[in-house]
């Protein structure tokens, strides 16, 4: 399908991009792997005056370890990430969920910034970034600001992003000694988007559950955290019965969207079985990795 017509600009440094982000206010997109936005200016569902094309800024890409963080520059492709033995070693749950996105040729230009600004319900990196409490670093005309994952994603494709901040990077805390991850996901294939997804991280410490983390993709306009679940798992050790009660407790209050994909109560159903499974498989790598 043809693109609405827009202005193109390639700047040669983030500071550039920033100015032309806030000379053009609400009307410029900043294009990074284009496997989102160019497929919604196709479909005219935005239609920005200006593009920002930040590929040729280089300083944005990559992975880097520092202070118990690992710090992954947006522009950063999906596929370097997946393919990071860092990422694999101190992120394994970002490791879990970057192979569950659509195609290695969409990976291979897709980026980790591009995901997150994104903010779709049902990605898994968003749904990561929450489960990690990961953190956001943008650049904007009055300077960096650093947003905590619970800050960050606002609505559907809305995020705490001014129209003039660029993102910089996406810092993951470095794993706990102890921990086991899983990304558990319902789609119609592989390579789909997911109905529901769910990132789960527990750690163990002597055989008791010290740190539990869930979060959904798929439920809500925004990756949801299910607090409850997590606290009454902290402190007892791993069963079948426990993960039941988790699954229950985790799925109570929730009302999904119904969408020609499933209904609410088809998703909340999945979302339960995920609990299940993903517990399960967090608690066996768990003990694989130690
Ligand atoms: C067929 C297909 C299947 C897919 N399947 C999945 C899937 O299963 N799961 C999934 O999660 N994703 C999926 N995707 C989307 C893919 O992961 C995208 O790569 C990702 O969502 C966006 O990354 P991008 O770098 O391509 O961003 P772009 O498309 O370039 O940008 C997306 C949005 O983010 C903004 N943006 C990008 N970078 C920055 C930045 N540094 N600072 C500020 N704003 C920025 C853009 O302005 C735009 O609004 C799929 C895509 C396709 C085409």
């Amino acid at each position: 399908m043809k693109l609405p017509r827009f202005d193109y600009e390639a700047p040669a440094t983030v500071a550039e991009a920033v100015e032309l982000l806030a000379a053009h206010e609400d009307q410029a997109s900043v294009l990074a792997g284009g496997q989102s936005l160019i497929p919604l200016l196709a479909l005219r569902l935005a239609r920005p005056a200006v593009l920002i094309d930040i590929n040729g800024l280089g300083e944005l890409s990559g992975v880097s370890v520092t202070d118990g963080f690992v710090t992954i520059g947006a522009l950063t492709r999906e596929f370097a990430a997946e393919e990071s033995a860092t990422v694999a070693d101190a992120v394994p749950l970002l490791a879990a969920a970057l192979p569950l996105i659509g195609h290695e040729a969409i990976r291979s230009r897709g980026t980790i910034g591009g995901s997150m600004a994104h903010a779709d319900p049902a990605a898994e990196l968003p749904a990561v970034a929450r489960a990690l409490d990961a953190e956001f670093v943008v650049r904007g005309q009055s300077g960096d600001r650093v947003i905590p994952a619970a800050e960050w994603f606002e609505g559907y494709l809305t995020t705490s992003r001014r129209s003039d901040e660029i993102l910089l990077e996406v810092r993951f805390p470095a794993v706990m000694p102890g921990t086991g991850v899983a990304f558990q996901e319902i789609a119609r294939r592989h390579g789909d988007f997911a109905i529901v997804g769910l990132a789960a991280s527990l750690t163990l410490d002597d055989g008791a559950i010290g740190d539990a983390r869930l979060a959904f993709a798929g439920l809500a306009d925004v990756p949801v955290r299910a607090a409850e679940a997590e606290a009454f798992l902290v402190g007892q050790r791993p069963s079948a019965g426990l993960f039941e009660e988790a699954a229950r407790r985790a799925t109570a209050g929730l009302d999904p969207p119904a969408d020609l994909h499933g209904s609410s109560e088809y998703r909340k159903k999945i979302a339960a079985t995920l609990v299940r499974r993903g517990l399960q498989a967090a608690a066996r790598n768990a003990g694989e990795r130690q």
